[in-house]
């Protein structure tokens, strides 16, 4: 941590689970100083999310740390969906190998152990000033910066911090987004289920298939989780008549758990009631304000993409608040955060509803709505915005590839564009592109040395540009087109623009 608090930081991000910290982590990479508070003086103890997809795994990367933690993260099974007789009626087969993100397509990790890191790593950095074990207590602005006022939860001290940003990464309950207004649009998913993780004991054999067992009989519905080489986590939804005291009352948890692990099996980590909910803020930014990960969107956990969501929610804000900070973009930039984050998040929302109300729908013996193979690899497009009315792959998510020397490429790239072309489209490229990738900081890449000749070709295409957050802005076919679809980029972020000149030193 720095000895002082810079009068005026970038930005201040208000909750340091784990989307706060990535932010966090995603700012300092973009040069920016940040001030970080929470409640919590240490990371969370009781971890809930477990598992990763190869996107937030990239994400991860962006922050530096991916090549360190990612070896310790463990890759799982397939997902069988299990009627009450045994019959897998719906499954994903969660592949292990390296797929098209340059990671394996699917992890289970550590929380505390992943925020612990992040807290150490954020210490480390003096564009950091984290104040931890203070309570947040009021967020305002004005014309030319936000104001953070805290309450120091030992010394009862107050504390205020001045940011030209504030992004709300305080969970469900975020203050901040109370203050920017708006409801929470309610896409209907409220369940209870009892949360029981377990640490198996050396030399003891414990199944590690992901599966949900649907029943209505005595046996109970339940989600058998394997979460780590020596961890599972098993789901019971609890009954209506069920209170959270008497579901996780020790004795009632080992009976649950009988099926598995005894006391001389296995350590009981915790057991904790939770009400899953499906909820969207209408509104994700009033000003210079902003809120990410759950504060914005909360989802029931059976995809497994909720923080997966808050992470891309600040793969997306970080670079558009540098580039509004620094002057390269015009403010109204940030007015496609939500546009582009809200309807993918929808996206995971109903397909997290539908696999519940498939549980549902077995247990009570019906046919439930999701059947047969998932398809694992499913990757929603963003929401319209910076790609304008371009058509596919812009919008989407890019490949990542593994460069000659055995690197990824978004080590090489960095947190920038990425202009990505054919050598010869490179070539003719015109005088004002290039001006604009240099204003930019853009990256230029011979598709060659980038290993993406293979997938230009696949889509007749002579050049990509990639955004910082690593989704495709656009395709050009010739070097004509490339400058058209760069100085479209130009025009979409309002590079070189009076508004810019005359705001970016209040941004
Ligand atoms: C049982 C369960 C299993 C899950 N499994 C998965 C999974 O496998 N994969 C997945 O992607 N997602 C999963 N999720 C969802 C995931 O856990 C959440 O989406 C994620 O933790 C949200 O992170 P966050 O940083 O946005 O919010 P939080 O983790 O809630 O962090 C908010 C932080 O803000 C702080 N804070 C709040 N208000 C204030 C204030 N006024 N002042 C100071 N500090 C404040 C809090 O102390 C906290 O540290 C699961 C959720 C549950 C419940």
């Amino acid at each position: 941590m720095s000895a002082s608090t810079p009068d005026v930081a970038d930005v201040a991000v208000v909750g340091a689970g784990p989307v706060g910290l990535a932010l966090a982590g995603l700012l300092i990479r973009q040069g920016l100083t940040v001030v970080l508070l929470d409640r919590g003086r240490h990371g969370v103890i009781k971890p809930r999310a477990t598992h990763l997809d190869d996107e937030a795994v990239r994400v991860i990367q962006a922050m530096g740390v991916a090549d360190e933690l990612e070896p310790d993260f463990y890759v799982p099974s397939p997902f069988n969906l299990y009627d009450r007789d045994w019959n897998s009626l719906a499954h994903t087969t969660l592949r292990k190998e390296i797929g098209d993100q340059a990671w394996r397509y699917d992890y289970m990790f550590h929380q505390p152990t992943f925020e612990a890191r992040m807290r150490e790593l954020l210490g480390e950095s003096p564009a950091v000033t984290a104040h931890y074990g203070v309570d947040v207590t009021a967020v305002t602005q004005d014309a030319d910066q936000a104001t953070v006022r805290a309450r120091d939860l030992d010394a009862g001290t107050e504390l205020t911090v001045q940011a030209r940003y504030v992004v709300g990464c305080d969970g469900a309950h975020s203050l901040v987004r109370r203050t920017i207004g708006g409801e929470m649009e309610d896409l209907h998913g409220t369940q209870r289920w009892v949360v029981i993780d377990l640490l198996i004991n050396e030399g003891v054999a414990v199944d590690d298939e992901l599966h949900t067992y649907a029943t209505s009989g005595p046996e109970r519905t339940y989600t058998f989780v394997p979460t780590g080489e020596r961890r599972r986590r098993i789901e019971y939804k609890a009954l209506e008549h069920e209170t959270a005291a008497s579901l996780e009352d020790e004795e009632n948890v080992w009976k649950l758990v009988a099926k598995w692990v005894t006391p001389e099996t296995a350590v009981i980590e915790r057991a904790d009631t939770y009400q899953f909910n499906a909820l969207l803020a209408e509104r994700w930014r009033d000003g210079r304000l902003l809120v990410a990960g759950d504060a914005a969107h909360q989802m029931p956990p059976k995809a497994g993409q909720g923080l997966c969501s808050g992470l891309r929610d600040v793969a997306n804000l970080a670079w558009k608040l540098a580039f509004c900070l620094r002057g390269q973009a015009s403010p109204s930039l940030l007015d496609t955060y939500q546009s582009e984050r809200s309807p993918h998040t929808r996206i995971w929302i109903q397909i997290s509803n539908g696999i519940a109300r498939a549980i549902e729908a077995i247990a009570a013996g019906e046919r439930p709505e999701i059947q047969g193979e998932q398809n694992p690899e499913s990757r929603p497009p963003i929401g319209p915005g910076l790609h304008g009315q371009a058509p596919p792959p812009a919008g989407l998510l890019s490949i990542q590839t593994f460069l000659a020397d055995g690197t990824r490429l978004d080590d090489r790239v960095g947190p920038s564009f990425a202009v990505i072309a054919r050598a010869d489209v490179l070539e003719a490229a015109g005088a004002q592109a290039r001006a604009t990738w240099e204003a930019i900081g853009a990256t230029v890449l011979d598709a060659a040395d980038a290993g993406f000749a293979p997938w230009l070709d696949a889509r007749g295409a002579g050049a990509v540009v990639v955004r910082p957050d690593k989704y495709v802005f656009g395709l050009a076919a010739t070097a004509g087109e490339l400058d058209e679809l760069t100085e479209r980029l130009r025009t979409a972020l309002g590079t070189g623009t009076p508004e810019i000149a005359t705001t970016a030193g209040a941004a």
